[in-house]
């Protein structure tokens, strides 16, 4: 049976509602969503979620999902913020066809629907002011004032409503407001506001309009013109579900069902609009898609794959009460998908030199490297060996520690994928006693990937030929806040972490990523996952840590899950 097999392990309490409204016809077994983003800022890996799931129930149940621009608010809302929302689901994986739509398109038929209210006795203007409107609305124990403006004349609310459209008042000075029950329970009900005067240019309408719909007002009616089935929206809806079924119950018109789940909410992470908005207009970050920045274009410059958010929107399912996932999930997530896909690179980002005092000044050797030891088909490179080399500042220690494996005075370490060295001696600056330079012998019988190169010791260390290395600027990042919840500081911006970006030049790298472009990913061994920054241009390599190579999350997967 189809709708068994769909009740498989990832199914959720959405996908059970729709295979029942599929199942008892509702919408003539159409499966038809929505993503409706407030063009009011850039989307964030919470709008991720929602767009998996609306896109991914369509494609599931062989439906469509429309992109809808809900742009309601001209005071904060830009063109800007379209065109990068469009770029950011494009890049998520998922296509809206041709149903691009806009809820300022529907102005002139949310107008033509608002008049028919009004006739029917279901909605007036009040021209309380908006302090009084809410005074009068009353709290959740004490039911709301009517106004004395409710009761006006049919032919009279015609009148001024429209003088409201020709800009005949000022802004406040009247709204529109549906008559439902200013006693009701739900605040919501209580004769809400439907149209404000709001005397400001729109980015579509430009200025043909100087009334505005609400949000609850907007919101219905287009899913509803669109022919949607199914309104998934976010948990703080809920209580305003009575009064979408209201509006479209008044109207008679096609009414889609809404159902609610619970938002993403990140640790270490602040998913707010107007927080993040805060972030980029006050300086605190390098605009929208900083690398810190928990925004899909940020998320995407720090080296994100679409595939691990994916995965990761996948993983943290969909439910009906709020949590908060922990950041190293949507980590792992991504660790997981890099680990199968970036090519392997050295790259040494706080160099020492290295002189290997027996290997032959001009010598070089193209040695044979795997370009992913979890992908042979990924194939190998030659990396440049030579005598002078460098390798990790803090790989070396003159005065190590107990268990120390890596390289010191006497000791012995193998080179990735070359030979098996040893330190003979150090040069120190006069001045400051720090070593400058470390001298080392190698072992030629002990070269690896031939037969007799096998000999083993505790160490590996990866290094880059100094003659041939690319020099490159690393970006090193940490997480934005210092505590899991940033809002529990009171004001977030207190808990801001201000070592969330470490930046160090003078890094070299192999040279075989001399034609690495933006947005290229890779592995630089025992480092993590880099990607090729946009601010990189010909042999100026920039490059973003995405992530380290510690995985916290896996091993509380292998012990079986959180
Ligand atoms: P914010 O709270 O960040 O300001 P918003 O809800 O105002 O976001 P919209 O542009 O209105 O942003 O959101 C578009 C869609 O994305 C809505 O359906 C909304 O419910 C959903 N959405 C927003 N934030 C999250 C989140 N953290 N998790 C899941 N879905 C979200
Ligand atoms: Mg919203």
């Amino acid at each position: 049976m189809e709708g068994k097999a769909r009740r498989g392990p990832s199914s959720n309490f959405i996908k059970e509602i729709i295979l029942r409204d599929i199942e008892t016809n509702r919408y003539g077994g159409r499966v038809h969503t929505r993503f409706p983003p407030e063009p009011n800022g850039y989307l964030h890996i919470g709008h991720a979620k929602s767009i998996c799931i609306n896109f991914g129930l369509a494609a599931e149940f062989g439906g469509l999902c429309n992109l809808r621009f809900d742009d309601t608010n001209p005071v904060k809302e830009e063109a800007e913020y379209v065109e990068a929302i469009k770029e950011d689901v494009r890049w998520l994986g998922f296509d809206w066809g041709d149903r691009e739509y806009y809820a300022s398109d529907y102005f002139e038929q949310f107008y033509e629907y608002a008049i028919q209210l009004i006739k029917a006795g279901k909605a007036y203007v009040d021209d309380l002011s908006p302090d009084e409107i809410r005074e009068y609305r009353g709290t959740l124990t004490e039911p709301g004032r009517e106004s004395p403006y409710r009761n006006r004349s049919v032919e009279e609310n015609l009148g001024l409503f429209e003088r409201m459209r020709a800009g005949e008042f000022e802004e406040g000075s009247r709204v529109l407001r549906a008559k439902i029950d200013m006693s009701s329970g739900n605040l919501n009900m209580r004769d809400p506001v439907m149209y404000r005067i709001l005397k400001v240019p729109h980015h579509r309408t430009a200025d043909k309009w100087c009334i505005y719909p609400m949000y609850d007002w907007a919101h219905g009616l287009s899913d509803s013109i669109e022919g949607i089935t199914h309104s998934i929206c976010t948990l703080e809806f809920e209580d305003h579900r009575p009064l979408y079924d209201w509006f479209l119950d008044e109207l008679n018109l096609h009414h889609p069902r809404q159902i609610e789940f619970a938002r993403l909410n990140l640790s270490y992470t602040v998913l707010s609009k107007r927080k993040l908005t805060r972030l980029v207009e006050e300086g605190f970050v390098d605009g929208w898609d900083d690398p810190r920045m928990p925004t899909i274009a940020g998320l995407r410059r720090r080296g994100y794959t679409p595939e691990a958010i994916r995965n990761f929107c996948e993983r943290i399912g969909v439910a009906k009460s709020d949590s908060v996932v922990d950041i190293g999930l949507l980590e792992h997530c991504l660790r997981e998908d890099l680990n199968k896909r970036a090519p392997r690179a050295m790259a040494v980002l706080e160099p020492l030199r290295v002189v290997i005092v027996n290997y032959p000044e001009e010598r070089v050797e193209e040695l044979e490297v795997e370009n992913n030891p979890e992908d042979p088909s990924m194939g190998s490179r030659r990396v440049p060996f030579s005598r002078v080399l460098y390798i990790e500042r803090g790989d070396f220690r003159e005065d190590p520690p107990k268990g120390w494996f890596r390289l010191a005075p006497g000791r012995e370490v193998r080179l990735k994928s070359a030979y098996i060295i040893r330190c003979e001696g150090v040069v120190k600056d006069g001045r400051t006693g720090e070593v400058t330079e470390v001298h080392c012998t190698y072992d030629p019988g002990t070269k690896s990937g031939t037969p007799e190169g096998g000999r083993r010791v505790k160490g590996t260390l990866h290094w880059v030929s100094e003659a041939h290395a690319l020099e490159a600027e690393v970006r090193l990042y940490d997480r934005l806040f210092l505590r899991p919840n940033p809002d529990e500081a009171g004001d977030f911006i207190d808990c801001l972490n201000p070592d969330s970006l470490k930046v160090l030049r003078g890094c070299r790298i192999e040279p075989s990523l001399k034609d690495a472009v933006p947005g290229q990913r890779f592995q630089f061994l025992r480092l993590g996952y880099f990607c090729v920054d946009r601010d990189s241009s010909g042999s100026n390599l920039v490059f973003n840590r995405t992530v380290s190579l510690k995985d916290r999350w896996a091993k509380i997967e292998r012990k079986g899950g959180p």
